[in-house]
């Protein structure tokens, strides 16, 4: 615009000039015409018409004035001076003897004030006053030179006067701001089309494209979908667009991402702003919370809160706000949430901040952890209760030990501990089998909780052991509750239809006297225990004395897998006599442990704790391993000897037992007839069909059994007859005394007899003495085993012995 201004005023301005370059042509012509028009009047000699003339013209249009001026400013043809000159003149030259003699009317001359452009007239040069807008005022030189009548001939300047013609230019002005008016306004509506062509221009394909760019930024910005722009053109807007769209597609990938996830994750994500105003939830939030998104969105989060947390949750941000120092960011915190029906639930949210500009928001990422809670109330109960009895374990035990010890030493009065260990409890569970035996646990765990207080806390410690702690009790409430506990666990089981009878042996340790702590107390009874379990006693308090021993024992329970691997077991064999022959036929394998420190050890102290630990598989497979080895050794020597090995109940309960043999006998070449497995009857009598299937397994490969510590288990001949066993020995404790005893010597004699009945050969332990070497050889007992013959010996001491007695089979001795 400012140019078509500046453009226009440049046209008006040399429209304007031209205009006055015309009307000054225009007025020089005009002005030579009438000089020429009054030269030629006065050359005719026509002063008066041309006065007449000038007049005339002076009223003509567009003329404001015309006059011929004198040199002195005087105007001619007005006054009669000329016309006087030159009727003095002609008279002069006799002229006007000839009657030619001018006459005129005067008229009002003029006299004209010299002015600039008059002056510079007078000097020969045109010149023009443009008075005001309307007016033009030229002032043309007349030249003396030019004759216009000889009269006039007489002045010598070179200027004789000037033509003074004053023309109206007000037309022309009008002209002009007509002209200057259509000017404008053809320049004004050219402006205004440029303006309406280039606004079209711009608005098709700068606004309307940029326009579009704008409503779908807004679009995309306000997270609602469309928002695809056409691409229609390839210039910057194009391309502009075709950015626009991709970042626009991958925004879209992106968020529908990240709403994926939002949506199906199952934490709650909230956002809040800096006053705790519910920004955004995810799905989850809903799920978690039962609120509608909309309930939610505007809303304090604190809506979501129980107390205390709601109250603390302004402070909480106002503080963070203030002092940056934060309880809430960061790692996952467990609290709690609040749901719409006002159930209070746990939580671990972990709240991150989020800086978008100046504000600040606060993202925080909840879950619901109760089932994790639970988990852990479960775990904590399962970490510290037994699973088979629903008892307290050997850590909730230690702990409420040390809470019961606290108290105890707070109030200054005694602590009993209680350790009880269920006799013969391995053979139930290893005959009727561990469900079974698990039933049992159930039961005794029952007996035990109904005898005691609810303070008192009953616990399993593993195995057939409980442990009872008795807070604030002395010895004498001890003692009963140990009684009452072994009265209870004698009362006969129900299973099956079939009854059992357990037996318990129970150790004592009292706080303050026996010690302090826990771990001390608990070893005391122990050692407590097994004393009462030796003296076969039913229960003992402790005694330090008692302690040197048992404390051994509990060391032996490490030691004995290190013994069995590095060969500290070594077999002693006791001679097996032939009471018809009076010769020596076999012998029986025993175990003994040659400990580094201790000295030579003998089963009692082992074998029970080979059980325990189920190391007497591996322990059984040694001594047959060795058995085997030693009897291959004495066929090359050709002693004719046969081996028995003692079999623990575990190994009837151990399917692969039998193969065990059969590969120890195979690699050996040793005969399966030289070696005899002894199962004591307690063990035989289980009756569990899986045992009954070891044996005859065992039995078929050629392998024989006996049955040891026959007697002591009370089982019947008619039974055994079922049984693939050949031989039974009767137990040390019938033999040992029969010479003195008459019930034994009838026991003993009826076992025999009864025992050949059924086709089984007999064998009688104990044999301390000659007597009862001869009652038995009267008995027809087929051997005899015992110190009188013999006592275990290790194999060098066999070979003298062999040698050396009367039972003996010197003749093959080498
Ligand atoms: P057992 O099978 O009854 O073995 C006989 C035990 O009676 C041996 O004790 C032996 O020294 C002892 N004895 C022999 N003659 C007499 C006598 O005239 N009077 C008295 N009072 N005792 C006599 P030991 O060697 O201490 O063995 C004890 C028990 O240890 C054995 O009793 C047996 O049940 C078990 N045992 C020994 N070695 C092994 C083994 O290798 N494996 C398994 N599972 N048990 C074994
Ligand atoms: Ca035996
Ligand atoms: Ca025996």
């Amino acid at each position: 615009d400012s140019i078509m201004i500046v453009a226009g005023l440049v046209i008006d301005r040399q429209l304007s000039r031209s205009f006055e370059d015309e009307n000054l042509d225009h007025a020089v012509v005009h002005a030579r015409s009438l000089l020429a028009s009054l030269r030629t009047l006065m050359l005719s000699g026509q002063g008066t018409l041309a006065q007449k003339w000038l007049q005339e013209m002076r009223h003509s249009e567009g003329v404001l004035d015309i006059a011929v001026l004198r040199r002195d400013g005087t105007e001619a043809f007005m006054d009669l001076r000329t016309v006087d000159a030159v009727n003095a003149y002609l008279r002069e030259t006799g002229g006007a003897d000839g009657g030619l003699f001018f006459s005129r009317e005067p008229a009002t001359p003029r006299h004209e004030a010299p002015n600039p452009a008059l002056q510079r007239a007078l000097q020969g040069e045109t010149s023009f006053v443009q008075g005001d807008r309307s007016v033009l005022t030229l002032y043309m030189p007349i030249d003396n030179r030019q004759e216009c009548l000889a009269c006039h001939g007489y002045e010598d300047m070179p200027q004789r006067g000037v033509l003074k013609l004053s023309l109206s230019t007000a037309q022309v002005g009008q002209q002009i701001s007509e002209m200057r008016h259509d000017l404008w306004t053809a320049a004004v509506a050219l402006v205004l089309l440029l303006a309406l062509i280039l606004w079209m221009a711009l608005r098709f394909s700068v606004i309307r494209p940029i326009g579009q760019l704008r409503d779908a930024i807004t679009l995309v910005g306000r997270g609602e979908r469309g928002g695809k722009l056409p691409i229609q053109r390839n210039d910057e807007l194009g391309q502009v667009s075709r950015v626009f769209n991709e970042m626009r597609d991958r925004l879209f990938r992106t968020e529908s991402h990240i709403r994926a996830v939002m949506d199906n994750v199952v934490d709650g994500i909230i956002t809040i702003d800096e006053r705790g105003i519910i920004e955004s939830v995810n799905p989850a939030v809903s799920r978690l919370f039962g609120y509608a998104e909309e309930d939610l969105l505007g809303q304090n989060i604190k809506m979501l809160m129980p107390e205390p947390y709601r109250d603390r949750h302004d402070d909480y941000i106002q503080r963070y706000l203030e002092t940056g120092e934060s309880h809430i960011l960061g790692a996952g915190r467990e609290a709690e949430g609040r749901r719409k029906d006002g159930s209070i639930f746990p939580i671990d949210i972990a709240v991150s901040e989020m800086k978008i500009g100046t504000m600040r928001y606060f993202i925080g990422i909840i879950r619901d952890i109760t089932e994790r809670k639970e988990q852990i109330k479960a775990l904590e109960y399962q970490a510290l209760h037994d699973a088979l009895t629903g008892l307290p374990n050997r850590a909730l035990l230690a702990d409420r030990l040390q809470h019961a010890l606290l108290a105890a030493k707070r109030e200054q009065v005694p602590l009993a501990l209680l350790l009880t260990d269920l006799d013969h409890f391995k053979e139930i569970n290893d005959t009727l089998g561990h469900h079974n035996g698990d039933l049992i646990l159930k039961q005794v765990a029952q007996r035990m909780r109904e005898l005691v207080r609810g303070s008192d806390t009953v616990a399993r410690l593993g195995g057939d052991e409980f442990a009872i702690l008795l807070p604030t009790a002395d010895q004498t409430h001890a003692r009963q509750i140990a009684e009452k506990i072994i009265h209870a666990v004698e009362q006969p089981f129900e299973l099956e239809g079939q009854t059992f009878v357990l037996g318990a042996s129970i150790g004592i340790a009292m706080f303050p006297e026996h010690g302090s702590d826990g771990h001390t107390l608990l070893r005391c009874a122990d050692v407590a225990m097994y004393s009462a379990k030796r003296k076969r006693r039913g229960f003992a308090i402790y005694e330090s004395g008692q302690d040197r021993h048992s404390v051994e024992y509990l060391s032996l329970k490490r030691e004995l897998h290190e013994a069995i691997t590095n060969n500290q077991l070594l077999l002693y064999y006791q001679p097996v006599v032939d009471l018809q022959r009076g010769r020596v036929t076999g012998v029986e394998a025993l175990a003994r442990w040659h400990h580094p420190r201790r000295g030579m050890l003998y089963p009692d102290d082992f074998i029970p704790l080979a059980e325990q630990t189920g190391l007497i598989r591996t322990l059984t497979i040694w001594v047959l391993e060795e058995a085997a080895r030693q009897s291959q050794e004495w066929i090359e020597l050709g002693l004719e000897l046969r081996i028995a090995v003692n079999l623990s109940v575990h190994n009837l309960h151990d399917v692969h037992f039998p193969d065990h043999i059969a590969r120890i006998l195979d690699v050996l070449e040793a005969h399966p007839t030289r070696l005899r497995l002894e199962i004591t009857e307690t063990a035989i009598m289980s009756g569990s069909t899986e045992a009954l299937d070891i044996l005859n397994r065992l039995s078929a490969q050629g392998v024989r059994i006996s049955i040891d510590d026959f007697g002591t288990g009370y089982s019947s001949l008619s039974y055994l007859k079922q049984l693939p066993v050949d031989e039974i020995k009767i137990d040390k404790s019938f033999v040992i005394g029969m010479a003195v005893d008459n019930n034994d010597a009838v026991i003993v004699r009826s076992t025999v007899d009864l025992a050949h009945n059924i086709g089984l050969k007999v064998v009688a332990e104990g044999v301390e003495d000659e007597s009862t070497y001869r009652l038995l050889s009267g008995l027809h007992c087929d051997a005899a085993q015992g110190y009188y013959m013999s006592e275990p010996l290790s194999v060098e001491d066999l070979m003298v012995w062999l040698r050396e007695s009367p039972w003996g089979i010197r003749q093959d001795v080498h």
